[in-house]
């Protein structure tokens, strides 16, 4: 496995600063390349840990601290205001945009950060950025973009651009779409398995805290039982998942396999939503709680990037199929 300080660029290293803040080297195995001697989540003292699974290394670790740094005092503190008036603001995105969070693995020369999938990957896991869908007629040899994005409320109204904004051939567009499809799949399913992750440490924290009868609901056997559960099936889900953005990373990933992901990990973040709604009791019912949030969130997730039943066509057909 090729190590990311080579393939990363510089412009991303600086943008990560490289400083380490917030790390805990003694807790976590730093290495140059990616190393199989690094703690997987199922061995990690909470499945969020940095410096964790053998995918990254310890550049990504630095890079992940501050891109969960940015969304915790960027976009945490913010969120409830944005939900009320339906839209984030513009300013996030062009912080975002400074801070080298959009286009993270496009080529420097095309605008982005030149940064590797992986990078790519940690900043889709800490926060769920969109994509914007919008189409471009000719007009002379400049072309004017309409469109708009589903969930944030961005519209473009012919927005005139110049010739030389075109990238890649004319009417070659679907073929392009068709090719990154595998990555929106994949992109869904590792953001599924993020928020799996991230809802059992809400549930294991809550668990721990909330008493009844005179003892928190964690010595309750059925209560450990289900945790036990819980994360087994969510370190099964990261190690598919580990192994699909390993594939994707060395152009590999076909479309068969990163369906199975999207289908298999957004319908473990519906079942791993509703036991952690449920073992929250009637605060995991109230908007307030992270854990209502991320059940609402988890809903779309099988229907979106191709409705799970057409995951199981493809999945299906090739199977079937004589190749
Ligand atoms: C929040 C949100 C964000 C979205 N973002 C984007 C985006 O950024 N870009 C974009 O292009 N789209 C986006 N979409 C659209 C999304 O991809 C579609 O809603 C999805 O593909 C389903 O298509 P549909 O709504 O037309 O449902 P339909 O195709 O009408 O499906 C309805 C039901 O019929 C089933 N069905 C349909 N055909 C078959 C079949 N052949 N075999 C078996 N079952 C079938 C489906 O599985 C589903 O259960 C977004 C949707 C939402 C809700």
């Amino acid at each position: 496995m090729a190590s990311w300080r080579r393939l990363a660029s510089p412009a991303l290293r600086g943008l990560a600063g490289l400083r380490g803040e917030g790390a805990a080297p003694g807790r976590y195995l730093h290495t140059e390349n990616h190393d199989t001697a690094r703690l997987e989540t199922s061995s990690a003292k909470t499945l969020m840990d940095i410096g964790t699974r053998r995918i990254f290394s310890s550049d990504h670790d630095i890079f992940r601290q501050s891109v969960r740094k940015f969304f915790q005092e960027a976009v945490v503190p913010y969120h409830a205001e944005w939900e009320k008036a339906g839209q984030v603001s513009r300013e996030l995105w062009e912080k975002a945009g400074q801070q080298g969070l959009l286009g993270v693995n496009i080529a420097e020369e095309r605008g982005g950060i030149g940064g590797d999938l992986f990078s790519a990957a940690v900043v889709w896991e800490e926060h769920d950025l969109q994509g914007v869908r919008t189409f471009a007629k000719k007009d002379g040899s400049d072309w004017i973009l309409n469109g708009s994005k589903d969930t944030a409320e961005l519209f473009f109204e012919d927005v005139r651009l110049p010739a030389s904004a075109l990238l890649g051939h004319e009417n070659k567009g679907f073929y392009y779409l068709m090719a990154e499809l595998p990555q929106e799949r994949l992109l869904i399913a590792d953001m599924a398995i993020a928020s799996c992750e991230f809802m059992f440490e809400e549930t294991r924290n809550y668990v721990k805290q909330r008493k009844a009868f005179g003892k928190t609901i964690a010595h309750l056997q059925t209560v450990q039982h289900k945790l036990a559960e819980l994360k087994t099936q969510v370190c099964v889900g990261r190690a598919f998942l580990d192994s699909c953005l390993q594939l994707h990373s060395a152009k590999r990933l076909d479309s068969a396999t990163a369906s199975m992901a999207k289908y298999w990990a957004s319908e473990l973040q519906n079942s791993v939503a509703t036991q952690c709604v449920q073992l929250h009791g009637g605060w995991g019912y109230m908007w307030e709680y992270p854990i209502a949030k991320c059940f609402v969130d988890s809903r779309v997730q099988p229907i979106y990037g191709g409705t799970n039943e057409i995951m199981k066509e493809l999945i299906a057909r090739d199977i079937v199929s004589d190749k």
